[in-house]
C-alpha cells in the first residue's frame, strides 16, 4: 500500500495531457492502479487520476462511497484505462465539485456537465468494457477524464460568486 502526496495545481504534471497505456499487465501499471486506490481512499476522494499521483498515463479510478451526506448514488470501485467518451446526453446538470489537486480539496465550485455519459475503457485485467453512468458517477468520470487531458475543474466553474470552502460546502449540502 502506498499513499502518494497529491500533486497540486501549478505543478506542470497536473496540466499535461497524459499518454495512453500500452502494456496493461506490467507491474508499473498495476502499481499505479494500487497507489491510486490507496490514495483516493486515504484522501477521502470519490475519484482519482494518475497525474494526481505524478504519473502522466491515462488511468483513473472511481469509488462513490456512502458518507453522512451521501446516501444515494453510491457506486463500487471502478478502474478505467485509456477511457474514451462514446456519447453524452444533451441534458446538462450543474453540481459542485472539489478536487484533491485544487487547494487540497478545500475549494468547491459549480460546474455544468452532461448528465449522462457512456464511456469505453480497459479494466485492470486488460479487458475492454463500456459503462453508462448518470448523476454523480457521470460527473466524477468526466472530471477524471479532464485530468487526463490536463484540465482542472476550476477552469470550468460557471459562477465564481458561488465558490465555497469545503467547510461551507459541507454545511449547505443538500440545500
Ligand atoms: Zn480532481
Amino acid at each position: 500500500m502506498a499513499v502518494i502526496k497529491t500533486v497540486q495545481a501549478g505543478n506542470p504534471i497536473i496540466h499535461t495531457k497524459s499518454e495512453d497505456v500500452t502494456v496493461f499487465s506490467s507491474g508499473e501499471t498495476q502499481r499505479i492502479i494500487t497507489d491510486l486506490i490507496d490514495t483516493m481512499r486515504a484522501e477521502d476522494l470519490v475519484g482519482m487520476a494518475a497525474p494526481q499521483i505524478g504519473e502522466n498515463v491515462r488511468i483513473f479510478v472511481t469509488e462513490v462511497r456512502e458518507t453522512e451526506y451521501r446516501k444515494e448514488g453510491t457506486d463500487k470501485l471502478r478502474i478505467f484505462i485509456n477511457p474514451k467518451i462514446l456519447s453524452v446526453s444533451e441534458k446538462l446538470s450543474s453540481g459542485y465539485e472539489g478536487c484533491g489537486s485544487v487547494a487540497s480539496a478545500q475549494f468547491f465550485g459549480p460546474v455544468e456537465r452532461p448528465e449522462e455519459i457512456t464511456v469505453e475503457a480497459i479494466n485492470e485485467s486488460g479487458e475492454s468494457f463500456t459503462h453508462t453512468a448518470d448523476s454523480l458517477l457521470a460527473r466524477v468520470i468526466q472530471h477524471e477524464i479532464d485530468h487526463l487531458d490536463g484540465i482542472l475543474f476550476h477552469e470550468k466553474i460557471t459562477d465564481m460568486k458561488k465558490v465555497m470552502s469545503k467547510e461551507e460546502y459541507v454545511k449547505t449540502r443538500g440545500k
